[in-house]
C-alpha cells in the first residue's frame, strides 16, 4: 500500500510540475514578497535581522522527496511526526536512547513553540528536525502559494527558535501533500522533502503487533519509517517500537538519516 500512495504522489508531482502557470505563479509571489530588487528571492522573504544572520547558514538541498538512508542499502531512518507531546515525547526519546537509536522528529510548529523544552532534548539527544508545518493542513497541496509559504517558513521559524537555534534539516507535508512550489520552497530553505516508506499507521491504533508486523513486511520496500509521538494515546507506539527496534538490528538493520 506504501508503495501504490508512493507511485500516487509522484504521479501527481510530475503532472504539477509540469503546470507553467504554477510556475510563473510561483515567481510572481517571490517577486511581490521580495523587499528589495535583485539577489535570490527566496531569502529576501525573510527578512528580519536575526533572520538574515541564520541565512548565510542556510545551504539549498535536492527539490525532490527523500527516502533513501544515508546509512546505505541496510539503513533504517525512523522518523517520529506530529509533536512535541509533553507526554509522549520523553518516552519516546527515552526508547530511543536506550536502543542507541537516532531519529528524525517531524515537529508542528504550533507544537514546538508550545514545548521548546522537548524541542531542545531532541536536539540534545542527536536526533534531526523536520518541519511538518504550523497547522497540519493536509490539504495544504490544495491551497494558494502564499498559504504553503507561510505554513513552511512561519514552522520554520517556530521550531527553530524553539530549538535555540538549530535549524529543521527537512520538510514533510503533512499526510504528504506536497506541491512542485512548496519543496522548492522547503529545499531553497535547507530542508529536503522528505517523504516515507513504511506507514504503520499508528495514527489508527491497530495494536502494536499489528504494526510490527507492518514494518516486518513492508521494510525491504525502502528505508524510511513513519511512527507519531502526538494526536492521541500513543502507547501503541511505544511498544511497537520496544519490540521493532532491536528486531532491526538484529536483522542487520542500522538505523540513519534520510538523505539530503
Ligand atoms: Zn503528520
Amino acid at each position: 500500500m506504501a508503495k501504490h500512495r508512493g507511485r500516487g504522489w509522484h504521479s501527481r508531482l510530475v503532472a504539477a510540475a509540469l503546470g507553467v502557470t504554477a510556475m510563473a505563479a510561483a515567481t510572481s509571489v517571490w517577486t511581490a514578497q521580495a523587499d528589495t530588487a535583485g539577489g535570490r528571492q527566496p531569502e529576501a522573504r525573510v527578512s528580519a535581522p536575526d533572520a538574515r544572520h541564520q541565512d548565510r547558514a542556510v545551504t539549498k538541498v535536492a527539490e525532490d522527496i527523500a527516502h533513501a538512508s544515508d546509512r546505505g542499502a541496510r539503513g533504517v531512518n525512523i522518523t517520529i511526526d506530529d509533536g512535541p507531546d509533553p507526554t509522549w515525547t520523553p518516552q519516546v526519546l527515552q526508547l530511543l536512547k536506550d536502543n542507541g537509536v537516532k531519529a528524525t522528529f517531524c515537529m508542528v510548529g504550533t507544537q514546538a513553540q508550545a514545548y521548546p523544552d522537548l524541542v531542545k532534548a531532541v536536539v540534545a539527544g542527536g536526533h534531526r528536525l523536520c518541519n511538518h508545518t504550523v497547522s497540519h493542513d493536509t490539504a495544504m497541496d490544495k491551497k494558494s502559494e502564499a498559504y504553503q509559504s507561510q505554513q513552511i517558513l512561519d514552522a520554520e521559524r517556530m521550531i527553530t527558535k524553539a530549538s535555540g537555534g538549530v535549524r529543521p534539516q527537512y520538510y514533510r507535508a503533512p499526510g504528504g501533500a506536497f506541491t512542485p512550489y512548496s519543496r522548492h520552497l522547503a529545499a531553497s530553505r535547507g530542508m529536503r522533502p522528505l517523504g516515507w516508506n513504511v506507514d504503520t499507521k499508528d495514527f489508527e491504533r491497530p495494536g502494536a503487533d499489528v504494526m510490527v508486523a507492518t514494518v516486518k513486511r513492508e521494510i525491504s520496500d525502502g528505508p524510511t519509517v513513519l511512527f507519531h509521538d502526538a494526536g492521541g494515546d500513543r502507547s501503541q507506539t511505544l511498544a511497537a517500537l520496544r519490540e521493532i527496534l532491536p528486531w532491526l538490528r538484529q536483522q542487520g538493520y542500522s538505523f540513519g538519516f534520510p538523505v539530503r
